[in-house]
């Protein structure tokens, strides 16, 4: 059993159906029976969800009564509607958020945006709401995959700190060395922010993968060809995801991660099976 102590928290994306709304809604009540310590709500780069992050961000944190961080990305908006945003969420009392670069959909180009990356959308949070906020930014123990190596993405990565960030979750990963070796080297850099780990339920073998190309996380190959092996056989999929997922979680619990970080894609059973198995519903 890992301490009661370790925070929890869940991430949605806003959706684009009333039906999918609804089902977020649930989803989210599920999981505030288990307090965590924040839901956060994705924002899609360039403001294509601008309207619809900063709904489901109110709505959670006024009816679910969850404090709800908003994600933000800086490419693609412009200082002006990044402003007013920020301006918004602290109107209405939200006192954290996920500070991103962002990546633009294909076809909306790369130089539109006043601010580059992340370092400098917190740098301007600072700015303009000085300590308001509770700053998250990512960070990625198996490098981010535009980085052209390690050494680099972790400077990146502390120029985040440094601008003011006060915690960061990871992006998602299977191997809890990798997840070990940044914290290690990042408090080598004299950065002592939290660092919590971002966890991917295993629900679809398929999806995972893409996902996973995409972002730069490695399968291992024990994983994936488990994974492969159960075709179109959801249950074994799900049984054997449940499984490898609770254990990596006790791994990192039990090595000093300070809490974990849900991606639950909309769904609350996965995470909250994971949870139990953990001891950390409360
Ligand atoms: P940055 O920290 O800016 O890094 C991006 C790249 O640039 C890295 O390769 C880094 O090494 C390099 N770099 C950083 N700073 C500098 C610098 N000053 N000079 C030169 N190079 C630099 N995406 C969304 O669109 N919406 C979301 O809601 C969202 N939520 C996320 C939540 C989490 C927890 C995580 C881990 C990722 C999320 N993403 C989201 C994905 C994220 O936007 C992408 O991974 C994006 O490619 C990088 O964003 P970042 O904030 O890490 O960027």
């Amino acid at each position: 059993m890992t301490s009661s102590r370790s925070s929890i928290s869940f991430e949605f994306f806003p959706t684009k159906t009333e039906a999918g709304h609804e089902k977020l809604l649930e989803n989210a009540h599920r999981l505030a029976l288990r307090q965590p310590d924040f839901f956060s709500c994705t924002y899609g780069a360039g403001g294509s969800t601008r309207d619809r992050t900063l709904e489901t961000v109110l709505q959670l944190d006024r009816e679910v009564k969850v404090q709800t961080a908003p994600h933000l990305s800086c490419v693609g908006d412009t200082k002006a509607e990044l402003r007013t945003l920020l301006g918004r969420y602290r109107e209405a009392g939200i006192r954290r958020i996920v500070a991103l670069r962002g990546d633009l959909p294909s076809g909306m180009g790369m130089a539109s945006g006043e601010l580059r990356y992340a370092n400098e959308l917190v740098e301007f949070i600072r700015q303009e709401t000085g300590e308001h906020f509770h700053i998250e930014v990512a960070a990625y123990p198996e490098t981010h995959p535009q980085a052209r190596n390690f050494d680099v993405d972790l400077a990146n990565f502390v120029r985040k700190a440094r601008a003011g960030a006060s915690s960061a979750i990871t992006q998602y990963f299977f191997n809890a060395d990798s997840y070990f070796y940044f914290v290690e080297r990042v408090r080598a850099q004299g950065v002592e922010i939290p660092i919590i780990p971002g966890i991917m339920p295993i629900t679809n073998y398929s999806k995972l993968a893409r996902f996973s190309d995409a972002c730069g996380t490695e399968i291992p190959r024990w994983i994936r060809k488990q994974l492969e092996s159960y075709g179109d056989d959801t249950a074994s999929i799900l049984a054997f995801g449940e499984q490898v997922m609770t254990q990596l979680c006790e791994r990192l619990l039990a090595g000093g991660a300070p809490g974990l970080h849900f991606y639950t894609l909309n769904q609350a059973e996965p995470s909250l099976a994971l949870c139990d198995n953990l001891g950390l519903s409360r």
